[in-house]
C-alpha cells in the first residue's frame, strides 16, 4: 500500500485512544517505509545517489540499491515485527498497542505487492516465500482503499466524536 494510507490505515486502526495514541500508531504505520524507501528518497534528494525516478511508476527494481533491500526485508518481516514487539513488552511490562500499526503494514504489502516490484519479505529471515498480491496501483484496490479510509475516518473521528 501507499506510504500516507498506511499512516492513515495505523492511526484509525491502532490510535484511537488520544491524540498521543494516534500520532505513534501512524507513526508506526509509517516506519516501515520510510527506513527503507524514505532513505532513498532522502539521499535522492540531497542528491547523495544517482536519482531512480518513481514518476512513471515502479522502477526497475535493479536499480535500487542493496541497503534498501536490506532494510525493507527487517521493516517487512512479520518475525522481526513479533521479536521487536516481545522485547518492547519485555521492558514496557505491557504490549505497546500502537505497534499493531506495524504489524497492520507488513499484513497489508503482503497483498498489495506483486512479484513485479518488492513482494513482502513477512518471512524473513527463515524462509524466503513471498505472495504474489495485486499491486495497490491498481484501481481496484487504490479506489476502494481510499473509500474505505474514507468511511472509517468518518464513522470515528466525525460520527462517534460527536455521539460522546
Ligand atoms: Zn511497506
Amino acid at each position: 500500500m501507499d506510504t500516507l494510507s498506511h499512516a492513515l490505515w495505523g492511526g484509525v486502526a491502532f490510535g484511537r485512544k488520544s491524540r498521543k495514541s494516534f500520532l505513534l500508531a501512524s507513526t508506526f504505520g509509517l516506519a516501515p517505509d520510510i527506513l527503507s524507501f524514505g532513505i532513498l528518497f532522502a539521499s535522492n534528494l540531497l542528491g547523495f545517489t544517482e536519482r531512480v525516478s518513481f514518476e512513471n511508476g515502479p522502477p526497475d527494481p535493479s536499480l535500487i540499491p542493496q541497503y534498501v533491500d536490506f532494510l525493507y526485508n527487517i521493516t517487512h518481516s512479520l518475525i522481526i515485527f513479533f521479536v521487536v514487539f516481545g522485547i518492547v513488552w519485555f521492558f514496557l511490562k505491557k504490549p505497546l498497542w500502537e505497534m499493531g500499526a506495524w504489524f497492520f503494514h507488513i499484513a497489508l504489502d503482503i497483498f498489495t505487492h506483486s512479484f513485479e516490484f518488492f513482494p513482502t519479505p513477512f518471512l524473513w529471515p527463515l524462509f524466503d516465500y513471498k505472495f504474489n498480491g495485486v499491486s495497490w496501483g491498481t484501481p481496484w484496490v487504490f479506489f476502494p482503499n481510499v473509500a474505505l479510509l474514507f468511511i472509517f475516518y468518518l464513522y470515528f473521528f466525525v460520527y462517534k466524536k460527536k455521539k460522546t
